[in-house]
Protein backbone atom coordinates (compact mmCIF):
# COMPACT_ATOMS: atom_id res chain seq x y z
CA UNK A 1 0.00 0.00 0.00
CA UNK A 2 2.52 2.70 1.23
CA UNK A 3 4.76 1.62 -2.39
CA UNK A 4 1.44 2.42 -4.19
CA UNK A 5 1.06 5.49 -2.20
CA UNK A 6 4.22 6.69 -3.08
CA UNK A 7 3.92 6.07 -6.87
CA UNK A 8 0.81 7.79 -7.47
CA UNK A 9 2.55 11.23 -5.37
CA UNK A 10 5.91 10.85 -7.25
CA UNK A 11 2.81 10.30 -10.54
CA UNK A 12 0.81 13.26 -9.51
CA UNK A 13 4.33 15.35 -9.21
CA UNK A 14 5.88 14.84 -12.82
CA UNK A 15 2.21 15.47 -14.00
CA UNK A 16 1.39 18.70 -12.23
CA UNK A 17 4.59 19.89 -10.83
CA UNK A 18 5.48 22.20 -13.50
CA UNK A 19 2.06 24.04 -13.10
CA UNK A 20 2.41 24.19 -9.53
CA UNK A 21 5.64 26.13 -10.18
CA UNK A 22 3.26 28.52 -12.63
CA UNK A 23 2.22 31.43 -11.57
CA UNK A 24 -1.26 32.41 -13.80
CA UNK A 25 -4.35 31.88 -12.48
CA UNK A 26 -5.98 28.37 -12.66
CA UNK A 27 -2.48 26.46 -12.22
CA UNK A 28 -2.54 26.54 -8.03
CA UNK A 29 -6.06 27.04 -6.45
CA UNK A 30 -4.12 27.48 -3.15
CA UNK A 31 -5.18 30.93 -1.94
CA UNK A 32 -1.57 32.60 -1.54
CA UNK A 33 -2.30 34.52 1.61
CA UNK A 34 0.20 37.58 2.19
CA UNK A 35 1.90 36.88 5.64
CA UNK A 36 0.69 40.37 7.96
CA UNK A 37 -0.83 42.12 4.70
CA UNK A 38 -4.52 43.08 5.77
CA UNK A 39 -7.55 44.61 4.49
CA UNK A 40 -9.33 46.32 6.60
CA UNK A 41 -13.26 47.07 6.13
CA UNK A 42 -14.72 49.82 8.10
CA UNK A 43 -18.52 50.16 8.99
CA UNK A 44 -21.06 51.62 6.71
CA UNK A 45 -21.43 54.42 9.49
CA UNK A 46 -18.25 55.58 9.42
CA UNK A 47 -18.64 58.98 7.37
CA UNK A 48 -14.77 59.90 5.78
CA UNK A 49 -12.86 56.59 5.47
CA UNK A 50 -9.68 58.41 4.94
CA UNK A 51 -10.15 60.35 8.21
CA UNK A 52 -10.70 56.80 10.01
CA UNK A 53 -7.61 55.38 8.42
CA UNK A 54 -5.57 58.08 9.25
CA UNK A 55 -6.66 58.27 12.41
CA UNK A 56 -6.39 54.39 13.05
CA UNK A 57 -2.30 54.89 11.52
CA UNK A 58 -1.64 57.16 14.05
CA UNK A 59 -3.05 54.90 16.67
CA UNK A 60 -1.46 51.82 16.01
CA UNK A 61 1.53 52.75 13.95
CA UNK A 62 0.38 51.11 10.69
CA UNK A 63 1.60 51.03 7.24
CA UNK A 64 -0.97 51.81 5.27
CA UNK A 65 -1.07 50.88 1.33
CA UNK A 66 -4.23 51.72 -0.03
CA UNK A 67 -7.46 54.07 1.32
CA UNK A 68 -10.74 52.80 -0.48
CA UNK A 69 -13.57 55.31 -0.53
CA UNK A 70 -16.23 54.42 -3.11
CA UNK A 71 -16.10 50.52 -3.80
CA UNK A 72 -15.22 50.24 0.11
CA UNK A 73 -14.87 52.25 3.30
CA UNK A 74 -11.70 50.62 4.31
CA UNK A 75 -7.61 50.40 3.44
CA UNK A 76 -4.95 47.93 3.38
CA UNK A 77 -2.73 47.72 5.94
CA UNK A 78 1.03 45.63 6.28
CA UNK A 79 0.33 45.14 10.66
CA UNK A 80 1.71 41.94 13.18
CA UNK A 81 -0.87 40.10 15.15
CA UNK A 82 -0.43 42.45 18.13
CA UNK A 83 -1.87 45.61 16.16
CA UNK A 84 -4.25 43.55 14.00
CA UNK A 85 -6.21 42.25 17.39
CA UNK A 86 -6.53 46.01 18.03
CA UNK A 87 -7.52 47.05 15.12
CA UNK A 88 -10.52 44.60 14.87
CA UNK A 89 -11.30 45.91 18.00
CA UNK A 90 -11.93 49.11 17.02
CA UNK A 91 -15.82 50.13 17.22
CA UNK A 92 -15.30 51.46 13.44
CA UNK A 93 -14.00 48.33 11.75
CA UNK A 94 -16.37 45.88 10.48
CA UNK A 95 -13.82 42.94 9.44
CA UNK A 96 -10.74 42.68 8.83
CA UNK A 97 -9.56 39.92 6.14
CA UNK A 98 -6.17 38.59 5.04
CA UNK A 99 -4.59 39.98 1.96
CA UNK A 100 -3.92 37.33 -1.16
CA UNK A 101 -2.24 37.18 -4.52
CA UNK A 102 -4.01 36.78 -8.04
CA UNK A 103 -2.99 36.58 -10.89
CA UNK A 104 -3.81 36.70 -14.82
CA UNK A 105 -5.97 34.16 -16.41
CA UNK A 106 -3.84 33.13 -19.94
CA UNK A 107 -1.74 30.35 -20.01
CA UNK A 108 1.39 31.35 -19.50
CA UNK A 109 3.28 29.64 -22.59
CA UNK A 110 1.92 31.75 -25.19
CA UNK A 111 3.12 34.68 -23.23
CA UNK A 112 6.05 36.23 -25.16
CA UNK A 113 6.57 38.91 -22.58
CA UNK A 114 6.05 37.69 -19.37
CA UNK A 115 7.56 40.37 -17.42
CA UNK A 116 10.31 41.48 -19.54
CA UNK A 117 9.99 44.72 -20.89
CA UNK A 118 9.83 45.18 -24.78
CA UNK A 119 13.05 46.62 -26.19
CA UNK A 120 12.59 50.22 -26.75
CA UNK A 121 12.43 50.43 -30.70
CA UNK A 122 10.23 51.62 -33.00
CA UNK A 123 6.34 50.80 -33.40
CA UNK A 124 6.44 47.77 -35.76
CA UNK A 125 5.27 48.10 -38.96
CA UNK A 126 1.36 47.79 -38.64
CA UNK A 127 -0.13 45.04 -40.43
CA UNK A 128 -3.37 45.84 -42.82
CA UNK A 129 -6.17 45.14 -40.89
CA UNK A 130 -7.58 41.73 -40.23
CA UNK A 131 -10.95 40.38 -38.45
CA UNK A 132 -9.58 38.00 -35.72
CA UNK A 133 -11.18 34.74 -35.70
CA UNK A 134 -12.70 35.34 -32.39
CA UNK A 135 -14.49 38.36 -33.72
CA UNK A 136 -15.82 36.87 -36.52
CA UNK A 137 -16.62 33.43 -34.54
CA UNK A 138 -19.43 35.97 -32.30
CA UNK A 139 -20.34 37.66 -35.23
CA UNK A 140 -19.16 40.97 -36.33
CA UNK A 141 -21.81 43.45 -35.39
CA UNK A 142 -22.21 45.80 -38.79
CA UNK A 143 -24.27 48.64 -37.13
CA UNK A 144 -23.14 49.08 -33.61
CA UNK A 145 -19.61 49.67 -32.09
CA UNK A 146 -20.32 50.16 -28.27
CA UNK A 147 -19.92 53.93 -28.86
CA UNK A 148 -20.54 56.03 -25.50
CA UNK A 149 -19.69 52.85 -23.60
CA UNK A 150 -16.61 53.04 -21.25
CA UNK A 151 -15.08 49.97 -20.65
CA UNK A 152 -12.33 49.71 -17.52
CA UNK A 153 -9.75 46.75 -18.32
CA UNK A 154 -8.97 45.72 -14.46
CA UNK A 155 -5.04 44.20 -15.84
CA UNK A 156 -2.02 45.21 -16.30
CA UNK A 157 -2.23 48.22 -17.99
CA UNK A 158 -3.03 49.10 -21.52
CA UNK A 159 -0.47 50.00 -24.23
CA UNK A 160 -1.60 53.76 -23.96
CA UNK A 161 0.08 54.84 -27.49
CA UNK A 162 -0.69 51.60 -29.29
CA UNK A 163 -1.57 52.43 -32.63
CA UNK A 164 -5.03 50.37 -32.89
CA UNK A 165 -6.60 51.46 -29.77
CA UNK A 166 -4.70 54.92 -28.73
CA UNK A 167 -7.76 56.76 -30.09
CA UNK A 168 -9.99 54.41 -28.13
CA UNK A 169 -8.49 55.62 -24.61
CA UNK A 170 -9.58 58.78 -23.40
CA UNK A 171 -6.55 61.34 -21.95
CA UNK A 172 -5.88 61.22 -18.37
CA UNK A 173 -8.63 58.41 -17.95
CA UNK A 174 -6.08 55.89 -16.39
CA UNK A 175 -4.90 54.57 -13.10
CA UNK A 176 -1.73 52.47 -11.51
CA UNK A 177 -2.43 50.35 -8.27
CA UNK A 178 1.52 48.84 -8.57
CA UNK A 179 4.03 50.41 -6.51
CA UNK A 180 6.73 51.54 -9.33
CA UNK A 181 4.23 52.56 -12.20
CA UNK A 182 3.12 55.65 -13.01
CA UNK A 183 -0.16 55.31 -15.06
CA UNK A 184 -2.07 52.69 -16.28
CA UNK A 185 0.41 51.52 -19.22
CA UNK A 186 1.10 47.99 -19.43
CA UNK A 187 4.39 46.39 -18.85
CA UNK A 188 3.14 43.04 -19.80
CA UNK A 189 1.45 42.47 -22.97
CA UNK A 190 -1.67 40.60 -21.16
CA UNK A 191 -4.14 44.02 -20.21
CA UNK A 192 -3.14 44.98 -24.09
CA UNK A 193 -4.46 42.46 -25.67
CA UNK A 194 -7.55 42.06 -23.25
CA UNK A 195 -8.15 45.95 -24.77
CA UNK A 196 -7.82 45.05 -28.29
CA UNK A 197 -10.17 42.34 -28.34
CA UNK A 198 -12.72 44.44 -26.90
CA UNK A 199 -12.23 47.85 -28.48
CA UNK A 200 -9.47 47.78 -31.15
CA UNK A 201 -10.47 50.41 -33.76
CA UNK A 202 -11.93 49.74 -37.15
CA UNK A 203 -9.31 51.31 -39.43
CA UNK A 204 -7.26 50.10 -41.89
CA UNK A 205 -4.53 48.56 -39.53
CA UNK A 206 -4.00 45.60 -36.95
CA UNK A 207 -7.87 44.15 -36.02
CA UNK A 208 -10.63 44.90 -34.92
CA UNK A 209 -12.53 44.60 -31.56
CA UNK A 210 -15.98 43.72 -30.40
CA UNK A 211 -17.03 47.43 -29.90
CA UNK A 212 -14.32 48.98 -32.11
CA UNK A 213 -15.70 52.86 -30.12
CA UNK A 214 -16.13 51.42 -26.91
CA UNK A 215 -13.47 53.62 -24.74
CA UNK A 216 -10.81 51.99 -23.02
CA UNK A 217 -9.58 52.95 -19.61
CA UNK A 218 -6.42 50.73 -18.18
CA UNK A 219 -6.61 50.46 -14.51
CA UNK A 220 -3.69 48.61 -13.67
CA UNK A 221 -3.53 46.28 -10.92
CA UNK A 222 -0.79 43.46 -12.00
CA UNK A 223 2.52 43.81 -12.20
CA UNK A 224 5.02 43.26 -15.13
CA UNK A 225 4.74 39.55 -13.94
CA UNK A 226 0.79 39.50 -14.34
CA UNK A 227 0.73 38.93 -10.24
CA UNK A 228 -1.34 41.42 -8.32
CA UNK A 229 -3.02 41.36 -4.65
CA UNK A 230 -6.82 42.05 -3.57
CA UNK A 231 -5.51 45.12 -2.12
CA UNK A 232 -4.11 46.17 -5.54
CA UNK A 233 -7.24 44.75 -7.34
CA UNK A 234 -9.95 46.63 -4.65
CA UNK A 235 -7.70 49.56 -5.99
CA UNK A 236 -8.70 49.41 -9.18
CA UNK A 237 -12.44 48.54 -8.25
CA UNK A 238 -11.87 51.73 -5.82
CA UNK A 239 -10.99 53.68 -8.79
CA UNK A 240 -13.86 52.28 -11.47
CA UNK A 241 -16.49 53.46 -8.87
CA UNK A 242 -15.26 56.79 -8.35
CA UNK A 243 -14.99 57.63 -11.87
CA UNK A 244 -17.95 55.67 -13.54
CA UNK A 245 -20.14 58.81 -14.29
CA UNK A 246 -17.28 61.21 -15.53
CA UNK A 247 -15.72 58.52 -17.90
CA UNK A 248 -19.20 56.72 -18.28
CA UNK A 249 -18.13 53.20 -17.20
CA UNK A 250 -20.64 50.70 -18.09
CA UNK A 251 -18.43 47.61 -17.86
CA UNK A 252 -15.27 46.50 -16.55
CA UNK A 253 -13.22 43.47 -17.66
CA UNK A 254 -11.35 41.48 -15.01
CA UNK A 255 -9.32 38.37 -16.77
CA UNK A 256 -7.83 37.45 -13.43
CA UNK A 257 -8.82 35.47 -10.36
CA UNK A 258 -7.17 33.25 -7.42
CA UNK A 259 -8.79 30.22 -5.32
CA UNK A 260 -11.97 31.48 -3.02
CA UNK A 261 -15.44 30.97 -2.34
CA UNK A 262 -18.58 33.19 -2.75
CA UNK A 263 -21.01 33.86 0.19
CA UNK A 264 -23.93 34.52 -2.46
CA UNK A 265 -24.67 37.42 -0.06
CA UNK A 266 -21.62 40.08 -1.06
CA UNK A 267 -19.42 38.68 1.06
CA UNK A 268 -21.09 40.04 4.46
CA UNK A 269 -21.21 36.40 5.57
CA UNK A 270 -17.45 35.38 5.24
CA UNK A 271 -15.76 38.73 5.60
CA UNK A 272 -14.57 38.97 2.06
CA UNK A 273 -13.84 42.36 0.60
CA UNK A 274 -13.34 41.82 -2.99
CA UNK A 275 -16.60 40.30 -3.05
CA UNK A 276 -18.38 43.45 -1.28
CA UNK A 277 -16.12 45.87 -3.53
CA UNK A 278 -17.41 44.38 -6.86
CA UNK A 279 -21.37 43.85 -5.08
CA UNK A 280 -20.96 48.09 -4.73
CA UNK A 281 -19.39 48.61 -8.17
CA UNK A 282 -21.98 46.87 -9.60
CA UNK A 283 -24.98 48.66 -7.86
CA UNK A 284 -22.66 52.04 -8.89
CA UNK A 285 -24.27 50.63 -12.26
CA UNK A 286 -20.58 49.13 -13.78
CA UNK A 287 -21.99 45.28 -15.47
CA UNK A 288 -18.55 43.23 -14.42
CA UNK A 289 -16.98 40.28 -16.87
CA UNK A 290 -14.70 37.65 -15.53
CA UNK A 291 -12.81 34.99 -16.51
CA UNK A 292 -13.73 31.69 -15.17
CA UNK A 293 -9.96 30.45 -14.60
CA UNK A 294 -7.73 27.89 -16.63
CA UNK A 295 -8.10 24.85 -14.19
CA UNK A 296 -10.18 22.30 -15.56
CA UNK A 297 -12.03 22.19 -11.92
CA UNK A 298 -15.62 24.00 -11.28
CA UNK A 299 -14.95 28.01 -10.88
CA UNK A 300 -16.76 27.77 -7.66
CA UNK A 301 -13.84 27.28 -6.19
CA UNK A 302 -12.30 30.58 -7.93
CA UNK A 303 -12.74 34.16 -7.07
CA UNK A 304 -14.02 36.62 -8.58
CA UNK A 305 -15.83 33.51 -11.06
CA UNK A 306 -17.73 32.30 -8.33
CA UNK A 307 -19.54 35.41 -7.40
CA UNK A 308 -22.69 34.76 -8.88
CA UNK A 309 -24.84 37.51 -7.20
CA UNK A 310 -22.08 39.81 -9.10
CA UNK A 311 -20.33 39.11 -11.81
CA UNK A 312 -20.64 37.61 -15.45
CA UNK A 313 -18.47 34.62 -15.34
CA UNK A 314 -17.30 33.42 -18.68
CA UNK A 315 -15.77 30.42 -19.75
CA UNK A 316 -13.28 29.67 -22.87
CA UNK A 317 -13.90 28.09 -26.17
CA UNK A 318 -11.97 25.90 -28.31
CA UNK A 319 -11.78 27.75 -32.61
CA UNK A 320 -10.03 27.10 -34.98
CA UNK A 321 -11.77 28.73 -38.02
CA UNK A 322 -13.89 31.72 -36.80
CA UNK A 323 -16.81 29.71 -37.75
CA UNK A 324 -19.44 27.65 -36.17
CA UNK A 325 -19.77 24.18 -37.08
CA UNK A 326 -16.95 22.31 -35.79
CA UNK A 327 -15.44 21.84 -39.02
CA UNK A 328 -12.26 23.37 -38.53
CA UNK A 329 -8.91 21.79 -37.04
CA UNK A 330 -7.99 20.79 -33.82
CA UNK A 331 -6.68 23.11 -31.70
CA UNK A 332 -3.96 22.44 -28.55
CA UNK A 333 -6.80 22.66 -26.08
CA UNK A 334 -9.67 20.73 -28.15
CA UNK A 335 -11.61 20.19 -31.10
CA UNK A 336 -12.84 23.25 -32.90
CA UNK A 337 -16.05 24.25 -31.59
CA UNK A 338 -15.72 22.50 -28.56
CA UNK A 339 -15.10 23.83 -25.29
CA UNK A 340 -11.36 24.77 -24.09
CA UNK A 341 -10.12 21.36 -21.80
CA UNK A 342 -8.51 24.17 -19.70
CA UNK A 343 -11.44 26.52 -18.74
CA UNK A 344 -13.14 26.46 -15.89
CA UNK A 345 -17.04 25.23 -15.53
CA UNK A 346 -19.98 24.88 -13.48
CA UNK A 347 -23.48 26.38 -12.38
CA UNK A 348 -21.38 29.77 -11.50
CA UNK A 349 -20.40 30.20 -15.74
CA UNK A 350 -22.76 32.13 -17.38
CA UNK A 351 -21.36 32.24 -21.71
CA UNK A 352 -18.56 30.87 -23.41
CA UNK A 353 -16.64 32.94 -25.59
CA UNK A 354 -13.29 32.22 -28.07
CA UNK A 355 -10.62 31.75 -26.00
CA UNK A 356 -7.60 29.51 -27.96
CA UNK A 357 -4.86 31.32 -29.87
CA UNK A 358 -6.64 34.53 -30.03
CA UNK A 359 -5.14 37.17 -32.21
CA UNK A 360 -4.87 40.67 -30.93
CA UNK A 361 -2.96 43.86 -30.11
CA UNK A 362 0.38 43.65 -27.68
CA UNK A 363 2.43 46.08 -26.07
CA UNK A 364 5.09 47.77 -27.78
CA UNK A 365 2.43 48.43 -30.55
CA UNK A 366 2.29 45.18 -31.58
CA UNK A 367 0.41 42.04 -31.81
CA UNK A 368 0.48 38.73 -30.36
CA UNK A 369 -1.32 35.15 -30.05
CA UNK A 370 -3.05 34.01 -26.60
CA UNK A 371 -5.40 31.50 -25.13
CA UNK A 372 -6.99 31.70 -21.83
CA UNK A 373 -10.08 32.45 -19.78
CA UNK A 374 -8.01 35.51 -20.21
CA UNK A 375 -8.86 36.04 -23.83
CA UNK A 376 -12.83 34.93 -23.54
CA UNK A 377 -13.84 37.24 -21.36
CA UNK A 378 -13.03 40.27 -23.27
CA UNK A 379 -15.47 38.93 -25.98
CA UNK A 380 -18.43 39.20 -23.77
CA UNK A 381 -17.31 42.45 -21.79
CA UNK A 382 -16.95 44.17 -25.91
CA UNK A 383 -20.76 42.16 -26.41
CA UNK A 384 -21.71 43.62 -23.19
CA UNK A 385 -20.52 47.41 -24.33
CA UNK A 386 -22.78 46.87 -27.37
CA UNK A 387 -25.71 46.06 -25.45
CA UNK A 388 -25.47 48.89 -23.48
CA UNK A 389 -25.49 51.16 -26.11
CA UNK A 390 -28.67 49.76 -26.97
CA UNK A 391 -30.16 49.35 -23.57
CA UNK A 392 -28.19 52.15 -21.50
CA UNK A 393 -30.25 51.81 -18.20
CA UNK A 394 -30.20 47.99 -17.81
CA UNK A 395 -28.63 47.03 -14.57
CA UNK A 396 -25.69 43.61 -14.75
CA UNK A 397 -28.03 41.21 -14.25
CA UNK A 398 -30.23 42.35 -17.84
CA UNK A 399 -26.74 42.46 -19.18
CA UNK A 400 -26.08 39.03 -18.73
CA UNK A 401 -30.16 38.14 -19.08
CA UNK A 402 -30.02 39.98 -22.70
CA UNK A 403 -26.41 38.46 -23.79
CA UNK A 404 -27.86 34.99 -22.95
CA UNK A 405 -31.09 35.45 -24.41
CA UNK A 406 -29.38 35.74 -28.44
CA UNK A 407 -26.40 33.57 -27.47
CA UNK A 408 -25.66 29.77 -29.81
CA UNK A 409 -27.06 27.11 -27.64
CA UNK A 410 -25.15 24.07 -27.36
CA UNK A 411 -26.18 21.91 -30.93
CA UNK A 412 -26.69 24.62 -32.74
CA UNK A 413 -22.92 25.89 -33.88
CA UNK A 414 -20.54 24.12 -31.25
CA UNK A 415 -20.51 20.83 -29.36
CA UNK A 416 -19.99 20.04 -25.45
CA UNK A 417 -18.60 16.51 -25.59
CA UNK A 418 -17.26 17.13 -21.70
CA UNK A 419 -20.89 17.62 -20.47
CA UNK A 420 -19.46 19.64 -18.81
CA UNK A 421 -20.82 23.27 -20.14
CA UNK A 422 -24.46 23.76 -20.73
CA UNK A 423 -23.28 27.89 -20.67
CA UNK A 424 -24.37 29.10 -24.52
CA UNK A 425 -21.41 30.88 -26.31
CA UNK A 426 -22.23 34.93 -27.10
CA UNK A 427 -23.06 36.73 -30.08
CA UNK A 428 -22.34 39.89 -30.84
CA UNK A 429 -24.28 40.17 -34.15
CA UNK A 430 -27.48 40.34 -32.90
CA UNK A 431 -27.13 43.09 -30.55
CA1 LIG B 1 -7.82 48.00 -36.55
Amino acid sequence: MKKLFLFIVMLSLLLFGRGLLKTSYGQDKKPNVLPDQYIVVLKDSVDDSENAAEDLQKKHNLSIDFIYKKALKGFSAKMNTEKLEKVKADPRVLFVSEDREVTYAVKEDGVRGNGRKPKPRPTPTQPPQKVPTGISRIGLNSTNEGVGIGVAVIDTGVDLTHPDLAANIPLNANTTCVTGTSNGNDDNGHGTHVAGTIAALNNSIGVIGVAPQAKILAVKVLNAQGSGTWSSVICGIDWVTANAGKFTIKVANMSLGAGGSSDNNCGNSNSDPLHKAICNSRNAGVTYVVAAGNSGANASGFVPAAYDDAVITVSALADSDGQSGGVGTATAYGSDDTFATFSNYGTVVDLGAPGVSIFSTYYGGDYGTLSGTSMASPHVAGAAALYLNKNPGDTWSQVRDGLKAVAEVKGNGHTDPSGLHPEPVVRANAL
